[in-house]
């Protein structure tokens, strides 16, 4: 792997960003965020996977709907490098439900309701260690 100046974060361009054709420009502002891709691939995940991915939310009310969204079509996964990536990486993603996403922010531009919201991020370095290894290979990481 090359040397790494900042650390890690996990993110994914959602199915409804990628349906929507707006993968490029939301990899667009990230890389004019100052993020270095580490790591990035299309994939469609099955219900299982999502799942997998999702299970510290399967006693949620929402587990259903939000794992069937995610296996609906295709996302863009993501390996971001900056300093202090996990908070800055969630900075630039906005609060969770668009309504109340900052100006500026990709959910704010991007996310059509709280559920189908363009991106995820990892919440925690230790998240991200794990979220980056659910998807990524060390081939697929540079
Ligand atoms: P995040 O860290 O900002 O992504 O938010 P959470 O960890 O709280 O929730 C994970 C994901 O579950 C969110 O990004 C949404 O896609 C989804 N989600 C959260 N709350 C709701 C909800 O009330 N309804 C639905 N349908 N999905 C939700």
């Amino acid at each position: 792997m090359a040397e790494q100046i900042g650390n890690l974060t996990f993110g994914i361009i959602k199915p409804d960003a990628v349906r929507n054709g707006r993968a490029g420009s939301i990899i667009q502002r990230i890389t004019d965020s100052g993020f270095k891709l580490r790591g990035m691939k299309l994939i469609h995940m099955t219900l299982k996977e999502a799942e997998g991915f999702y299970a510290v939310h399967a006693e949620r009310p929402f587990f259903g709907e939000l794992t069937e969204f995610m296996s609906s079509a295709p996302c863009v996964v993501l390996a971001l490098e900056k300093a202090g990536a996990v908070k800055a990486w969630r900075d630039l993603m906005g609060a969770t439900d668009p309504a109340k996403a900052d100006e500026g922010t990709i959910r704010k531009e991007f996310a059509t309701s709280i559920g189908e919201n363009a991106v995820h991020g990892s919440d925690s370095e230790e998240n991200a260690r794990i979220e980056i290894a659910y998807f990524f290979s060390q081939l697929e990481l540079i």
